[in-house]
């Protein structure tokens, strides 16, 4: 049993004033694995207080020392490598597949935020103004269960290259991870208060940060709905947000694509992470011309992706994490076929044969064909292996049924005439758009237009976040 009962506040390990405990689970066989005691709103205003008393003096230090700073950490969290593997696959349900990605882009991106402020311009000369770039103040990081390590160590990157102090509220699901994460980088030996790690219930300690006037700024990467809350409660200390938020990704595959090439990346597109991503393409578009291969060949994908024990190197589904995660599925699933939209792969329950005996959040990859764009299916994130096949006439109507969403997180062009695709991505409404690729550049923005997000991570833009420009202009400038 992994019992956790501390949080950390300025620089210690301590005991929570909160006392409800919340049970941790292993979402592959459903058993209980441990209890963390949660944090509460007097913990938040603690955390807060230590971040806001370190803020005037590591606001003054030079890239030199924070680059250091940011290379302690990276190795701080690389040397706990195994560890936090071991937590990532019991307690996410994270494929071993998978789990290897996820273990390494925490300590990537506080590498990459090292390497980035070498070169970041912090003044700039404008017209006769000298523009300094300044931190925001106390930033209060709050992230979501299904890339727990990698959103922390993000987000703590961009703050602490900026020169901000941080208050982080993890997702209470997530918690074994946290406190791996934790110890990783209070042994880094940080000054004190720098960074403040409270795990607690989101409409606790979530919404005292949102709300505290001592937070300047607030990152959050979650759902929509808890987005709209926390912009809310930041309006009456207009806090800068920025907001990472859902998807409902398109993956068109237009008439000249190489099918044995583009369905198995759009099942890849559509699964990765077990579903459960912002970025998935769930939104398969197919030409109607070429309808009947791509539905033979999608359901042929689909039936061979292995679901189940997330140790088996070959699964590249695994558990959904809650048992609420994997009911959500299920209910999407009646849904779709409720509303006409025709099962070609999966569907409710759990997957047959490797699993028996387990009670684990296992959920079948399922698939869809027939599936008209304002069916629900096809409008709202299941955040589960949930792929839906939407026909279409030409090239025009694959781009209108793309960009009709209330989303704009990324989607996926698969052509066989890259200048053609090119011209379509041009035209989708998205923060990004993968041409024939999977490809990720932690040096470009990352983020969503219209319900996806507010603002971008990553990069100079993600540094950019957690700055306001202050101009100098006059005498001795
Ligand atoms: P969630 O919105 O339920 O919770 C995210 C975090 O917000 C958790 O730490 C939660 O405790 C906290 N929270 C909840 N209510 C709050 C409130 N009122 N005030 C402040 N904080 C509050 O999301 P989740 O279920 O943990 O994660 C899944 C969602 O995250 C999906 O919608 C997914 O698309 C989104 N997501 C987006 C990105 C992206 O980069 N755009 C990446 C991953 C996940």
């Amino acid at each position: 049993m992994h019992d956790i009962d501390t949080i950390y506040i300025d620089g210690r390990f301590v005991t929570p004033h909160g006392t409800e405990l919340f049970d941790l689970h292993n979402p592959a066989t459903g058993a209980v694995t441990g209890r963390v005691r949660l944090a509460d709103e007097e913990d938040a205003r603690t955390a807060i207080a230590a971040a806001k008393r370190a803020f005037p003096t590591f606001s003054r230090t030079g890239k030199a020392e924070r680059i250091a700073l940011l290379h302690r950490l990276g190795d701080a969290v690389a040397a706990r490598r195994d560890d936090l593997l071991d937590a990532v696959i019991d307690e996410y349900g994270a494929p071993v597949s998978r789990a290897a990605f996820m273990v390494d882009h925490p300590v990537n991106v506080l590498r990459e935020a090292a390497e980035l402020l070498a070169d970041y311009p912090f003044v700039r000369r404008m017209g006769t103004a000298e523009v300094r770039m300044e931190p925001l103040g106390v930033a209060g990081l709050i992230t979501p269960w299904n890339s727990n390590a990698g959103f922390i160590c993000g987000k703590l990157a961009a703050a602490l290259a900026a020169g901000c102090t941080a208050v982080i509220k993890p997702s209470e699901m997530s918690a074994r991870q946290t406190q791996i994460v934790t110890e990783a980088l209070h042994a880094a030996g940080l000054p004190p208060g720098l960074f403040n790690i409270v795990t607690g219930r989101g409409d606790r300690v979530g919404a005292a940060i949102s709300s505290h006037p001592d937070v300047a700024k607030i990152s959050f990467t979650g759902s929509t709905a808890t987005g709209k809350a926390i912009l809310r409660a930041a309006a009456d200390t207009l806090k800068r947000v920025t907001l990472e938020l859902g998807g409902k990704s398109p993956t068109i595959i237009l008439d000249d694509a190489d099918l044995s090439r583009a369905i198995p990346l759009a099942v890849s597109a559509a699964f990765m992470n077990s579903g459960q991503a912002c970025i998935a393409g769930t939104r398969l578009l197919a030409p109607r011309s070429r309808l009947a291969t791509i539905e033979a060949l999608t359901k042929a994908a689909v039936e061979a992706v292995r679901a189940g024990d997330p140790r088996d190197p070959e699964t590249t589904v695994g558990p959904m994490v809650s048992r609420t995660q994997w009911e959500r599925v299920q209910r999407y699933i009646r849904i779709g076929m409720e509303e006409g939209a025709v099962l070609l792969a999966g569907g409710e329950g759990r997957p047959e044969g490797r699993l028996d005996g387990t009670e684990g959040w296992f959920v079948r990859p399922t698939l869809f064909t027939g599936v008209r764009n304002d069916m629900t299916i096809a409008r709202e994130e299941i955040f589960g292996p949930v792929l839906s096949i939407i026909p279409y006439e030409d090239e025009e109507e694959a781009i209108a049924i793309a960009n009709d969403t209330v989303y704009g997180l990324q989607a996926y062009v698969l052509s066989g005439d890259t200048a053609r695709a090119r011209r379509v991505a041009d035209r989708i409404v998205a923060g990004r758009v993968l041409i024939n690729s999977l490809a990720h550049d932690p040096k470009a923005p990352f983020g969503g237009f219209k319900q996806s997000g507010i603002g971008r991570e990553y990069g100079s833009f993600g540094l950019d976040a957690f700055l306001e420009p202050k101009s100098l202009l006059g005498e001795g400038v």
